[in-house]
């Protein structure tokens, strides 16, 4: 056992625990802006929940599949010299397509298609046009389901939001707090008195585009870890102390254990492990943070010969209504939305198995799991035949939900009266890549203002 402490300047001392895209993110800008900072990581590899595997002629992102980007997104990959690497989403894959009265039907994205689709019965279309003379209301704690009945009605909610929120969140709707999840929403509402009016008011229209990397998501990661110069893997952080201003950390590295002192400290962890790293500086934070809930999914790789399918899958891929109780929570069609992820002959589809409202679905094994994706893209998609591969890749704790306990972790850390603790993950405000991006960038600003105030 020693003890080591790093002293790079008097003053400041950033450790931030976990190298996925937020602590990486933190880190390069930490190093842009010269404040000191070690970074360490636990597994050998950098990138949390971004990871691809290239097997055969196929890249497979067993996490994350694409990241809505916009300029401020899309000039950070510049700075890392990856934009070359960019692949946009085809055009392709414009339309997504929701399962409903046994076929899947192309959602309508845009009010003269609304009008024109037969997507939504008559009496829908009227409910959201009537959105616009709906009443407001300021409920506690309002879930994403009670929110979106209440502003339009139960169809969009079973057909719109929950396939989307599957899609996102892998969560539940009736769980999920429109606060916490959507907050423009609730905001749009207050503001404007319609979410509608709200959109069409605040010019709201959506610039972002969805991007991966020629060689899958982990480009990423890997970019930004190649540019750094304290980053430290095999690294376990165990606990915290606090102590007269600064942060104890000890570590298990390469077997060993190791303390380090930190003046500022920044957890970039999931929740469930950030619960055990704050246990002897807030137990009231820890037992909140630990019941952060992150339902199980599983990720299926289905590769089919092209031969296999009857006419072109064209779209982002087939969301599934919980009410219309699907094997999966849907499929994206891969490579439709990036046609190099497999060579041209094939195509690659990527589908969703658990979340919190398919728990019984992922209790399977995988090969229950996979045979049941291929009866139903039998059924519903048309392909005959055996998949050239299939892979089930498992999540055990996959992705964090916005709900009444993520909320009460929320309150827990408000209440933390320690400067210099912060937390940058995917559970803190903001679960999407571009979040988890801004959200560091934006840490990093407020942290090297430290340095301006000290010096
Ligand atoms: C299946 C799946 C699909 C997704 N799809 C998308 C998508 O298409 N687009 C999108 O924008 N987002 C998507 N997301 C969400 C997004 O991937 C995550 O929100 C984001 O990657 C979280 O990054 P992070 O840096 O906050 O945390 P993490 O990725 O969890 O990284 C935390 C790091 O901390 C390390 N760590 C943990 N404990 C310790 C410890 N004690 N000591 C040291 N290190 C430790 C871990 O090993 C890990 O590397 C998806 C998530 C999942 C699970």
């Amino acid at each position: 056992m020693y003890f080591r402490r790093q002293e790079l300047t008097p003053d400041i001392m950033v450790g931030i625990i976990g190298a996925g895209i937020s602590g990486l993110t933190l880190a390069y800008h930490l190093q842009e802006n010269n404040i000191p900072y070690l970074l360490l990581e636990e597994k050998d590899i950098t990138g949390g929940y971004i990871k691809t595997e290239i097997r055969d002629d196929f890249i497979l992102d067993i996490g994350p599949n694409s990241i809505l980007a916009d300029e401020e997104i899309t000039n950070f990959f510049k700075t890392l010299n990856i934009d070359n690497e960019l692949i946009e989403a085809s055009p392709n894959s414009k339309d997504r397509f929701i399962y409903k009265a046994g076929k899947y039907q192309v959602l309508p994205d845009s009010p003269p298609r609304l009008l024109k689709s037969n997507f939504f019965s008559f009496k829908t279309k009227i409910s959201i046009l009537s959105e616009f003379f709906k009443k407001t209301a300021n409920i506690e704690d309002e879930t994403l389901a009670h929110f979106i009945t209440r502003r339009f009605n139960k169809e969009v909610t079973d057909y719109v939001l929950n396939p989307f929120v599957t899609g996102i969140y892998a969560g539940n709707p009736e769980k999920l707090l429109v606060k916490l999840t959507f907050p423009i929403l609730y905001d749009l509402e207050n503001k404007y008195g319609s979410v509608l009016k709200g959109m069409i008011k605040s010019g709201g229209s959506d610039r972002r585009k969805s991007f991966n990397f020629k060689k899958g998501m982990a480009t990423l990661p890997k970019a930004i870890a190649e540019k750094l110069k304290n980053l430290q893997v095999n690294t376990k952080v165990e606990k915290v102390e606090y102590q007269k201003g600064q942060f104890r950390v000890s570590v298990i590295s390469n077997g060993q254990k190791v303390f380090y002192d930190f003046s500022q400290l920044v957890i970039a962890t999931p929740a469930f492990a950030a619960s055990s790293i704050v246990e002897n500086i807030s137990p009231e934070v820890a037992q909140a943070l630990s019941q952060v809930e992150y339902p199980p999914m599983a990720l299926v790789h289905t590769v089919y010969s092209k031969d296999n399918v009857n006419g072109e899958l064209n779209g982002f891929g087939g969301l599934n209504p919980k009410i219309e109780n699907k094997f999966a929570s849907g499929s994206i069609w891969t490579s439709s939305v990036f046609p190099n992820r497999v060579p041209t002959d094939k195509i690659l589809l990527t589908s969703f198995v658990g979340g919190s409202q398919y728990l019984d679905q992922y209790k399977g094994d995988d090969q229950q799991i996979g045979e049941s994706i291929t009866q139903d893209f039998q059924k519903d998609l048309k392909i005959e035949g055996k998949p050239v591969m299939q892979k089930v890749h498992r999540w055990e704790k996959a992705i964090p939900q916005y709900d009444k306990n993520l909320q009460t972790a929320y309150s827990a850390i408000e209440k933390l009266q320690i400067g210099g603790l912060y937390f940058c993950a995917g559970w803190y405000k903001g679960i999407s890549l571009s979040d988890c991006i801004k959200n560091a960038k934006q840490l990093a600003k407020n942290i090297s203002t430290l340095k301006d105030i000290h010096s």
